[in-house]
């Protein structure tokens, strides 16, 4: 066993170099326990869950030139395969709007506006202009932000949250769909949105749940989410930047963490006695081997991906969409 400094313990892989802990942006502390070294494709890639707060965080993380190149030039192609969507991309895109249309008429009853952090090619913010929202996005990716423009009209405020000036204008509703987990700091990162939000705003945010049965043991790690996040941790996360939640759901199958939450003062971090210990518990028990294959809902994936698949071969002799 190689035990890191600080208190940090674990076990990095033998003959890879056990990097030296950064700070956690939640709670500021260096101790944790390492989870994982191999993300989902076997490379190496380093979780530490926080031994104070039990954030989940990859390290050491990347240096802000090299993660903003990254979301400029090369993630969409290596995640997606392409900047633009497919066929089947863009049908899945056109499923996750619908959903994330009627989630967010039902949080907040009429919003005039709506800011999209990480809009990708537009698709959801279009669906909503044309119900009569205004609606403007943030979006790192040259190409997906450009089509956003032309295609769907609509307005790019900048690359990144952190970095765009407000410029005095306000959204009554703000959404990030699957952004916080690649962020480089999710406290400041949340924190900048506040510049962006009306009083008594409200905060749209969907996330993998670190709590989950799935996916299976040696493939929980996808190397561009920076941020594991839990119900609980990303309730603080909230809390300590200034977003009160309002609601934290899970999805059907437990997969995806769903957060509305509202406007609020930044709370100081109040964690409970033994936090680090409790989250590394419930961890350990959500990606145990036992647990997923002894989950119903891992089961129940698999069959609704397969049937989705079927749908996309059937419909793949159809010409892509660009
Ligand atoms: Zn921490």
């Amino acid at each position: 066993m190689t035990a890191w400094p600080g208190a940090v313990s674990g076990l990095p892989e033998a003959g890879l170099p056990a990097p030296e802990p950064d700070v956690c942006p939640l709670c500021g502390s260096r101790s944790g326990t390492v989870i994982s070294t191999r993300d989902r494709s076997g490379g190496p890639l380093t979780n530490l869950l926080c031994g104070s707060c039990g954030l989940i965080r990859v390290t050491p993380r990347p240096g802000r030139q090299e993660h903003e190149s990254y979301y400029r030039h090369s993630y969409r192609l290596e995640y997606k395969g392409r900047s633009l969507p497919s066929r089947r991309q863009w049908r899945r895109a056109e499923r996750a709007a619908a959903d994330r249309i009627a989630w967010l008429r039902a949080a907040v009853a009429a919003p005039a506006s709506v800011l999209e952090v990480g809009c990708g090619f537009g698709l959801f913010l279009y669906r909503l202009k044309t119900q009569g929202c205004e609606v403007a996005g943030i979006e790192p990716d040259a190409r997906c932000a450009e089509f956003a423009r032309q295609q769907f009209g609509i307005e790019i405020l900048g690359e990144f949250a952190e970095t765009t000036p407000a410029d005095g204008r306000k959204f009554d509703c703000l959404c990030c769909f699957h952004v916080i987990e690649h962020v480089l700091d999710p406290v400041r990162f949340l924190a900048s949105l506040r510049r962006h939000a009306r009083p008594r705003a409200r905060l749209l945010l969907e996330t993998p749940n670190a709590d989950a049965p799935f996916p299976r043991p040696r493939r929980r790690f996808h190397r561009g989410h920076l941020y594991s996040f839990s119900a609980r941790t990303l309730d603080l996360c909230l809390r300590t930047s200034g977003w009160r939640p309002l609601s934290v759901a899970t999805s059907p199958d437990g997969g995806n963490l769903f957060v509305i939450a509202e406007l609020c003062e930044p709370e100081p971090l109040q964690l409970a006695p033994g936090e680090g210990e409790e989250a590394l518990a419930r961890w350990r028990r959500a990606s145990s081997a036992r647990s997923y294959y002894a989950s119903p809902a891992v089961w129940r994936r698999a069959l609704i991906r397969l049937g989705d698949r079927v749908l996309e071969l059937l419909s793949s002799a159809r010409p892509d969409p660009f």
